[in-house]
């Protein structure tokens, strides 16, 4: 075992401001609904011993959460616990982070109020903390990612459904119930598309994988000759994200069209995000974001058409830096925050 020693670490370290105790790797857990990842997470930011397991959301929380002890064992084979500075935790679903309870995840059968903290905490003792992913993936950022360098900033993580975090002078704003940051159900239009929320125009219901996919085969009628077509061999509903940058790359203009399109309406709701909290930059994570320039110009020209002048004349939208390690990494930066 590597020992990590502090000294001729710099302050602007992930690490530096727990200069004053001992530094210790941290156990990632990133609970997905069809794998768990699992890493060593040292405190440069690597990740050690990655691997994963399956989930097995659709069993029950007892099957998940001995899936994710299962994964700890693992990692404790050729190290102590006390090797560790703990171990954070991050889930697609709501969290009460006081108390380590899931109050609940949509994507999982049977996740209603489930501790897993004190499930966990009689098998392991060392800190645990959990949060929710998107959460996570914005404190993976400030620890690890662009937060070296800024310190106020959110984050947008876009998939399944459209997550956000909002990072303030170097801290997570979580809200009296920790429900803050939901910034993909802000609604742009009371009157359109439902979404799975029971709103009405969130943003998710145009810039979450299901919608831009429907959306992509209501217009396909119009854009017959769209690459997208042979791209799934006229099998539309084989239709997702990576089809649509696909046919982007090659200039399909249905592609275009969406990714803009997808941009501008979240441009127009994190408007209403900028104009109350005066935050000049947003990182945008997560599945369709790899789609790059189109989308992420598109954010930014719809923002600084939509939010208040003097606010946004100066605002900035990067893609995530983290990619595909962001999940590890943001969990583990549970225990630094
Ligand atoms: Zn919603």
């Amino acid at each position: 075992m590597k020992d990590f020693k502090t000294k001729g670490l710099s302050r602007s370290d992930a690490f530096g401001k727990k200069l004053m105790r001992k530094i210790k790797p941290i156990i990632g857990i990133d609970v997905g609904g069809t794998n768990i990842k699992f890493g060593i997470v040292t405190p440069k930011g690597q990740i050690l011993n990655e691997f994963s397991l399956p989930t097995y959301a659709n069993q029950n929380p007892k099957k998940v959460l001995e899936q994710v002890a299962l994964g700890i064992n693992k990692i404790l084979e050729r190290k102590s616990l006390d090797q560790f500075s703990g171990i954070g935790i991050g889930i697609p679903g709501k969290v009460d982070v006081k108390k380590g309870i899931v109050t609940s995840a949509p994507n999982f059968t049977d996740w209603d109020k489930v501790n897993v903290k004190k499930h966990l905490s009689k098998k392991f003792r060392t800190q645990i903390e959990i949060d929710n992913d998107a959460n996570c993936a914005a404190l993976g950022e400030l620890h690890f990612g662009i937060g070296k360098k800024i310190k106020s900033f959110i984050m947008i993580t876009l998939g399944t459904g459209v997550g956000g975090g909002i990072i303030i002078d170097g801290k997570l704003i979580r809200g009296e119930s920790g429900g803050a940051g939901e910034i993909g159900h802000v609604s742009i239009d009371y009157q359109g598309p439902l979404c799975r929320c029971g709103q009405h125009g969130c943003i998710e219901a145009y810039a979450g994988n299901a919608y831009i996919k429907k959306r992509t085969i209501q217009k396909l009628q119009e854009y017959s000759e769209s690459k997208i077509i042979d791209i799934v061999e006229n099998d539309l509903d084989k239709i997702e994200p990576k089809t649509i940058f696909e046919a982007s790359l090659e200039g399909d203009e249905l592609a275009n069209k969406i990714l803009s399109d997808t941009g501008r309406y979240l441009g127009i709701g994190l408007a209403s995000v900028i104009n109350i909290l005066d935050i000049k930059t947003f990182i945008i994570g997560g599945g369709i974001s790899a789609a790059g320039s189109t989308l992420l110009n598109s954010i930014e020209s719809s923002l600084k058409k939509h939010g208040i002048k003097e606010i946004v004349k100066d605002l900035k939208v990067y893609p995530a830096k983290l990619k595909n390690q962001a999940g590890i990494l943001g969990a583990a930066s549970l225990i630094l925050n």
